[in-house]
């Protein structure tokens, strides 16, 4: 592991070598992996031609993990209170939405906090439950805006505007939980 200065943060890269055609970069747990063709070792026009990209990618990283040092988590909500608050949360959401939810399921989820199949069965990370209420109303009611619009289209928030004027402050207080969440368990 190295580190780099790009503009004015302090960026840790790792650089790999790989049976690929073509240079690219990835950014992991805030740090930087350069994935180069077997035959190329200079990786600094990668970085000089995304500078932009990698400075705003980490910066956002390094920003959202100080924030969530003021955040806490609630550790009193249980698995079952859990289950019935998001139950009692689509049933309201859906039913005001006139939107049938087929199926929920809870589980441990790695990459996000909830999800939605073509068949309208939503899935709800469990590790939301350590979250305000507020925030578990607000996932359950991006998934369930799903059944209506799959993708995340102009069309897609203006649904979820409706409702959640101020959405793009709530995505990014989920952003800040997720790093007081992800290492658990
Ligand atoms: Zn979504």
């Amino acid at each position: 592991m190295s580190k780099i200065k790009i503009r004015d943060i302090e960026v840790k890269y790792h650089v790999f070598h790989r049976k690929v055609k073509y240079a690219r970069l990835e950014i992991k747990n805030g740090e930087l992996n350069l994935i180069l063709p077997l035959e190329i070792d200079d990786y600094q026009i990668l970085i000089d031609k995304h500078e932009k990209w990698i400075h705003q990618k980490i910066s956002r990283i390094k920003r959202l993990k100080n924030e969530s040092q003021k955040r806490k988590l609630d550790f009193s909500r249980g698995r079952e209170s859990f289950r019935n608050l998001v139950t009692v949360l689509v049933d309201e959401i859906s039913g005001d939405m006139g939107l049938d939810v087929n199926h929920i399921t809870l589980r441990k989820m790695k990459t996000r906090w909830g999800s939605c199949s073509t068949q309208g069965n939503i899935t709800i990370n469990t590790r939301l439950r350590y979250l305000p209420e507020n925030l578990i109303r607000y996932v359950v009611h991006h998934e369930i805006c799903h059944l209506r619009v799959r993708n995340h289209s102009k069309e897609y928030w203006d649904l979820v505007a409706v409702t959640y004027p101020n959405y793009q402050l709530l995505e990014e207080e989920l952003a800040i939980y997720w790093f007081l969440v992800k290492d658990l368990d």
